[in-house]
């Protein structure tokens, strides 16, 4: 994991309560579309103090920055108010108390970069090491509130944040798909059984069929031209 701790940044240890989060992560984004991902990763930590300054000066008021970390589109994760704390940003005491955050510092039209949903699977894997529970919610499910999005919440609630870091993407690779024989759903009450597996067989057997074909064919033009000569 890219950490850049709060030490890093010229952060003293937060002041906010301290908690014990135990049930899971939650995913959280900006309001506004920032831009990051085209930007220098200085662009990140500026964007990170300035998050800071806000939810502690008048505003918010609050001790210290909301959110436990960021995941930067350059892979990085920036320490919030980091382990054993209370969080400022899931909207209720209980989410606040038993809930980590990470927000990905993007807005409503920004798509999260492969780098950026990496670091947020080391941070969880890391958090999980340490003894967090394995769920991950957006911060609506918590709290009425448009974040983290629909994109983003898409992404949580089809697991892609869900995932271990090393797993990549791919759910079942055709591979897996002709060495395991996994059912593909083909969604009808005629054929519940239909494997994809069939289908790559059903097309080997006519390749196969049209390779004697055309070998029959190819014979045959060969004994045509030497009639001919
Ligand atoms: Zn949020
Ligand atoms: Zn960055």
């Amino acid at each position: 994991m890219k950490l850049v701790t709060r030490a890093a940044l010229s952060w003293p240890p937060s002041a906010a309560d301290p908690a014990s989060p135990s049930r899971g992560l939650v995913i959280h984004y900006d309001s506004s579309d920032q831009g990051l991902a085209r930007k220098p990763h200085s662009a990140c930590l500026a964007y990170w103090r300035r998050t800071r300054a806000f939810h502690m000066g008048p505003s918010r008021g609050w001790s210290d920055l909301g959110y436990s970390w960021g995941a930067c589109p350059h892979g990085y994760i920036l320490e919030g108010r980091g382990l054993g704390r209370y969080q400022a940003a899931q909207g209720t005491t209980a989410g606040n108390r038993d809930w980590y955050s990470v927000t990905l510092m993007s807005g409503p039209n920004e798509d999260p970069t492969p780098e950026q949903i990496d670091a947020v699977r080391q941070l969880r894997a890391w958090l999980m090491s340490k003894g967090l529970g394995a769920a991950v919610k957006g911060h609506r499910d918590f709290f009425s509130t448009s974040c983290p999005g629909d994109r983003l919440y898409r992404l949580v609630k089809g697991g892609t944040f869900s995932r271990s870091p090393e797993e990549g993407d791919d759910d079942v690779s055709a591979k897996d798909v002709w060495t395991y024989e996994i059912k593909v759903p083909f969604g009808t009450k005629e054929n519940p059984e239909w494997q994809a597996k069939s289908l790559l067989l059903n097309n080997n057997e006519r390749i196969r069929g049209l390779e004697e074909k055309v070998g029959e064919l190819t014979a045959l033009v060969r004994e045509l031209l030497k009639e001919k000569s």
